[in-house]
């Protein structure tokens, strides 16, 4: 029986022509013109092929997927990536972009888009450069590096460190550090990746120098040691750091083997010690390199507040390795996002303008009462706009997060503009807020409240968007 009525259904289901006549289609024609319409009809109507399949549809609805297939037209001529404000209080948010850039970087970019550049051409030769070239200096003026390359993530300088370094042969790595970062990186699957051959040492929560020294043969390529990024062990742990695995790999040396280089994932790398944050501020970069890693490799998009880039610092001879290996060329910056780079870093040849300018930086440390303010006028702006008895608005003390896998354990004192539902509900607003806006507006949602944290509300254009986001919440509501 029940199969008869889904043959029956799907017989239903209209012919592309059928969908493409409909009046709904009307407009998607004249929009995206036949063959995209004709595609936006065709999947419309294999998703409701799908969907009684599975049982969960019993009919096909002509109009339905008219209307599904006019949305689908329209979706092509609708930019997919667009601008979204963020009330949410987490800083580097991976799905909202990370780090926005400085105007300084903005600029850079603009000005390397709009014509050509010098990307891979050499001013004083005028002969062909390196596209290498750009960012090296203040990069290692910026970390004591003797030299540095910069790649397409850090993911990539991983994978091309490793597979420089360790192809083949074994790199030491602790049980506590073998990290998943989000998405599919994962330490382990790296390593087989690049074809590094994985020693795992001592515990989950414990490693001490000792399993390293055991661990250690004549096929040791590296010690690797990777910052734990997004999470912190607490209690009864233990690691291993820098200096002690460099002084490890020196004495393995001055007993004749082959001495196995100490690279550090540094995963967020900070360029500045943030004193703000006490002993939860990030290792620097210099520091790890002082300590003795001869490889440290970090983001340009977490705490460095730049764009999409992965840096490996250290060691000339290593750095023109990697610059020789074939990988750098498949994991190449592009003009535009070196442009960004360099202007970042530039930046930070004066550390109190870095704070002032890189976004990332001035949002981790402005203060709470700076943010305080924001959040009042914020508040005052909605206030305005609402009408008697729609929602208690209230300033609160809350929490930001560096986000991004930086500062897993910090605390970040905030406020945030607390919206209580009178009329409406916060799941409600919330979704409102981020599928009806035109700017969509990424705030939290928690119990009963909507919290739009000023800390990531930076200047008053987001402002007036997040006030008449709310506003035009409340008009949909009885
Ligand atoms: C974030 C992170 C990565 C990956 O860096 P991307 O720039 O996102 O590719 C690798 N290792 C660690 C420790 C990280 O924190």
């Amino acid at each position: 029986m029940e199969e008869r009525l889904r043959a029956e259904a799907l017989r239903s289901l209209p012919q592309v022509d059928e969908i493409l006549r409909h009046p709904y289609m009307e407009a998607s024609l004249a929009l995206v013109g036949r063959e995209p319409a004709a595609d936006a009809a065709r999947e419309a109507i294999s998703h409701v092929r799908g969907e009684i399949l599975s049982g969960n549809a019993s009919d096909a609805d002509a109009d339905e997927i008219a209307r599904d297939a006019a949305r689908r037209a329209q979706a092509l001529v609708e930019p997919s990536m667009r601008r979204v404000v963020n009330a949410s209080g987490v800083i580097i948010h991976t799905n909202l972009g990370r780090s926005t850039l400085a105007a300084e970087a903005v600029e850079a970019v603009n000005q390397v888009m709009r014509g050509y550049s010098t990307l891979e051409y050499d001013t004083a030769t005028m002969s062909r450069g390196s596209r290498h070239s750009h960012c090296e200096s203040l990069i290692c003026t910026l970390t004591g590096a003797e030299a540095a390359i910069a790649v397409n993530n850090n993911a990539a300088a991983v994978m091309m460190v490793l597979s420089e370094f360790a192809s083949e042969r074994e790199a030491v790595v602790s049980r506590g550090e073998l990290v998943e970062i989000g998405g599919s990186f994962r330490i382990p699957d790296i390593m087989a990746l690049s074809h590094a051959r994985m020693v795992e040492v001592g515990t989950t929560n414990k490693t001490h120098l000792g399993d390293y020294e055991r661990a250690l043969t004549p096929e040791t390529a590296m010690l690797l040691k990777v910052h734990p990024s997004n999470y912190r062990m607490i209690g009864f742990t233990e690691d291993v750091d820098i200096s002690q695995l460099r002084k490890l790999a020196d004495e393995h040396a001055a007993e004749g083997e082959e001495r196995p280089l100490v690279y550090e994932d540094q995963g967020s790398g900070a360029l500045l010690h943030l004193d703000a944050f006490g002993t939860y501020a990030e290792p620097t970069v210099a520091a790890s390199l002082r300590a003795g890693a001869d490889i440290v490799s970090f983001s340009g998009d977490k705490l460095l507040g730049g764009p999409q880039a992965g840096i490996i610092v250290g060691r000339r001879e290593l750095i023109e390795r990697l610059k020789a290996n074939p990988l750098a060329r498949a994991l190449r910056l592009d003009k535009m996002t070196i442009a960004a780079l360099e202007a970042t870093l530039r930046l930070y040849l004066h550390p109190e303008e870095a704070l002032r300018k890189v976004p990332t930086l001035r949002m981790l440390t402005e203060s709470a009462e700076d943010v305080r303010a924001r959040a009042e006028s914020l508040l005052d702006s909605v206030a305005k706009l609402l009408p008697e008895g729609s929602a208690n608005l209230t300033v609160v003390p809350e929490i930001s997060r560096a986000g991004g896998g930086s500062l897993p354990m910090c605390d970040i004192p905030t406020y945030a503009l607390e919206v209580r539902f009178l009329r409406g509900n916060a799941q409600d607003c919330g979704r409102h807020l981020v599928q009806d806006c035109p700017v969509p507006i990424v705030a939290r949602i928690s119990h009963e409240v909507v919290l739009c944290d000023a800390r990531t509300l930076t200047g008053d254009d987001e402002m007036r968007l997040v006030a008449g986001g709310i506003a035009s919440y409340f008009e949909t509501v009885q």
